[in-house]
């Protein structure tokens, strides 16, 4: 079953990336397993996907533990200070680092593990009272701060789009993120790439795509829908 969602996923990522003159592998699919148990992600797996993304510490730290060390795991959730030393060493990537106070708590624990973390910044496009993110107002005055942290690596940006029946309505908020990320890359500033854009969800990823992400967070659409009574 879940098998079929992804080559279903995947078909609509490639067919997205056909019709905006991408290359498939300008897009990563990141398979978002929040709630879900260790068994749907192996089963997963079987499709060759390698990216994982959970929203919360102790659920992507027990999952890591179960799984192979090949696998590339995602912080996409908010994370609060005094939780980024648990995942600090088994994550490529935090998307949602929004406030340099994080930044700072992120440098310290990977300058005292020696290690580097690549991170996202989460902007609230949409400026929704709802959401995490800096505005994009605030957004290159903050990159210029982070960007002295040695042991960081701001890769690209990321935003949580709307929750929305119609993805149209997303296509505004994807393409000021996108036009957010060529000014910010024109400054030139050092240790700031913007060679990445984490946006699009099950309800707007090819939209997304269409308008430049360069990694997808699909949950639903592959896992189904979630519980979160359990
Ligand atoms: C849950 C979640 C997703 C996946 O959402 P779906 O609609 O299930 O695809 C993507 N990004 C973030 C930050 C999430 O928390």
């Amino acid at each position: 079953m879940l098998t079929e969602n992804v080559a279903e996923v995947e078909k609509r990522i490639a067919a997205a990336c056909e019709r905006s003159g991408r290359a498939r592998s300008d897009v990563t699919l990141i398979a978002v397993s929040k709630t879900k148990p260790v068994e749907d992600i192996r089963e997963v797996m079987g499709t060759g996907i390698r990216d994982f993304g959970e929203n919360k510490v102790q659920e992507l730290v027990d999952k890591y533990g179960q799984l192979p060390g090949d696998l590339r795991w995602h912080m996409i959730g908010h994370l609060q200070r005094n939780k980024v030393k648990y995942i600090v060493d088994k994550v490529v990537m935090i998307h949602s680092v929004d406030s340099l106070r994080l930044a700072e708590q992120i440098e310290k624990e990977a300058a005292s593990r020696n290690c580097h973390v690549d991170i996202l910044i989460e902007v609230n496009v949409a400026e929704e009272d709802s959401k995490f993110g800096v505005t994009c107002e605030e957004t290159t005055a903050m990159i210029r701060e982070i960007a002295a942290l040695p042991h960081l690596t701001i890769r690209g940006l990321m935003t949580i789009a709307p929750f929305t029946e119609d993805p149209e309505t997303n296509r505004p908020y994807f393409r000021k993120l996108k036009e957010l990320s060529v000014d910010i890359a024109s400054k030139n500033i050092d240790n700031v790439f913007m060679s990445e854009l984490s946006m699009g969800m099950s309800g707007d990823f090819e939209v997304a795509i269409e308008e430049g992400a360069t990694l997808v967070r699909v949950g639903t659409s592959i896992f189904g829908e979630r519980n979160y009574q359990i």
